[in-house]
């Protein structure tokens, strides 16, 4: 579809600059993104046609990890790092089809997100929306938002899902951190992230990936090891990924699928991971 069909730009948003959360929607087959968003895509399919599948696996591990949290974990209340657009299933109608009760804010700064995704986000009062810096721990733990809607004493869960992989500075550990001494025991953290298998083959791939991501209109997108996305669970449990595996990442595809997986996983689908983890 051509840019004319398409809504014009909100005010105040410049359609000449490529970002994350249009990009990952137009990834996702959605219709909130310019020509420069796609273009990114398009970039990247060259050296990954399959790109496309990073945001696929990212969504439906964001999906079966909230249904997961919302049934078998307890929890009442999230906490939605970096919302992006709405799209078919979104935090909010997931969690509260287990219980209608169940509270979400989410938290994003893009301002397509905020002018017209937040009016779609917010379609009751146990779903709120911030406007934060999910990369500044401080700003989210401190946003009214938050702070009048998130019971800090009671479990939680913090969902930062495909977004530390645009955080690019090499501290996100301790970032990480930061979020995680906010949170009462029995508190979950999922997150789903660009993964360096470090095989031959796929380490090559990742690379090659991350260098066009972080050259893009997009500038970020980093491809991280096992060890370096275990350092953004401090002191976490992680939960098995499957009935077979002690707790660790697993990629996203194959965390805990909702049936056999009856095709082999594509390269894309293995540079995507995700875990949940518990703080004891
Ligand atoms: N969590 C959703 C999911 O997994 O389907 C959306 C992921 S989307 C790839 C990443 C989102 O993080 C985008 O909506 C983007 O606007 C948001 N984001 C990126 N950097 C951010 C920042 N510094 N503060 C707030 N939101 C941010």
């Amino acid at each position: 579809m051509t840019d004319e069909r398409r809504v014009p730009p909100p005010v105040g948003v410049d359609p000449s600059r490529a970002s994350i959360a249009r990009v990952y929607d137009a990834a996702l087959g959605g219709k909130d993104n310019y020509e420069i968003d796609r273009e990114v895509l398009a970039q990247v399919a060259k050296v990954a046609p399959e790109v496309n599948d990073l945001a696929r696996s990212n969504r439906k591990f964001l999906v079966r990890a909230c249904r997961f949290l919302a049934t078998k974990g307890g929890i009442t209340q999230f906490l939605d790092c970096g919302s992006g657009l709405p799209t078919a299933e979104n935090t909010h109608q997931i969690v509260q089809r287990v219980d209608q009760g169940n509270r979400v804010v989410y938290v994003d700064n893009d301002p397509v997100v905020i002018s017209h995704g937040k009016a779609l986000l917010v379609e009751n009062d146990r779903t709120h929306f911030a406007d934060a810096d999910i990369f500044t721990p401080a700003d989210v733990l401190g946003n009214d938002v938050v702070r009048e809607h998130i019971d800090f004493t009671e479990p939680l869960a913090l969902l930062q899902v495909g977004t530390l992989h645009h955080y690019t500075p090499d501290n996100g550990a301790e970032l990480m951190k930061e979020y995680v001494d906010a949170l009462p025991s029995g508190s979950y953290v999922a997150i789903a992230h660009f993964f360096n298998p470090e095989t031959d083959e796929l380490a090559q791939l990742a690379q090659r990936m991350e260098d066009v991501f972080l050259h893009s209109p997009m500038g970020s997108g980093r491809f991280r090891t096992a060890d370096e996305i275990r350092a953004f669970f401090p002191g976490l449990e992680l939960m098995p990924p499957n009935p077979e595996k002690p707790g660790d990442l697993e990629l996203c595809d194959l965390w805990w699928p909702t049936g056999p997986t009856l095709r082999p996983l594509n390269q894309v689908e293995r540079c995507i991971v995700g875990a949940v983890g518990r703080k004891p």
